[in-house]
């Protein structure tokens, strides 16, 4: 179950439109990208290929772009958001991103895809280690 908002994360309109951009040409496989954070607010967009092998099913950053990734938000000491896409269902996270999510403990951003052609919507989420899955507010300003 999905507890009420906790938390806000702040995301630039030039960086989420970057973003929508990204989830959009991937479409209709699913997208991956990351988000380097300094506190709430989101200071960088990164938006790798996706690594996965059915990529129409699943998306993960490959281990070359999560390092190279992981090195450069480690510069300005930031956070990192993982997100990715949802091409038909809706923006919650899938039992397979909860299972993940709860050992790597990134908050997820989640796109939907589902009102196609509509622009994707997001949504993000806090999954801790036992499962528990929590939503946050998108401030795009
Ligand atoms: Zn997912």
């Amino acid at each position: 179950m999905v507890a009420e908002t906790s938390f806000v994360v702040r995301i630039p309109t030039a960086l989420y439109e970057e973003m929508v951009a990204h989830v959009s040409a991937g479409y209709p496989n699913e997208t991956c990208g990351a988000l380097g954070c300094k506190g709430d607010l989101v200071v960088k967009h990164y938006p790798p290929a996706n690594a996965a092998e059915h990529p129409d099913d699943y998306s993960e950053i490959g281990g070359k772009d999560r390092l190279r990734i992981l090195y450069d938000i480690d510069e300005y000491d930031g956070e990192m958001i993982y997100y990715h896409s949802h091409p038909i269902t809706e923006a919650r996270p899938s039992a397979r991103d909860i299972s993940v999510a709860r050992v790597n403990g990134y908050l997820y951003l989640i796109f939907s895809h589902q009102y196609y052609p509509e622009p994707p919507y997001a949504r993000i989420f806090r999954i801790t280690s036992d499962g528990t899955v929590t939503e946050g507010k998108v401030i795009v300003s």
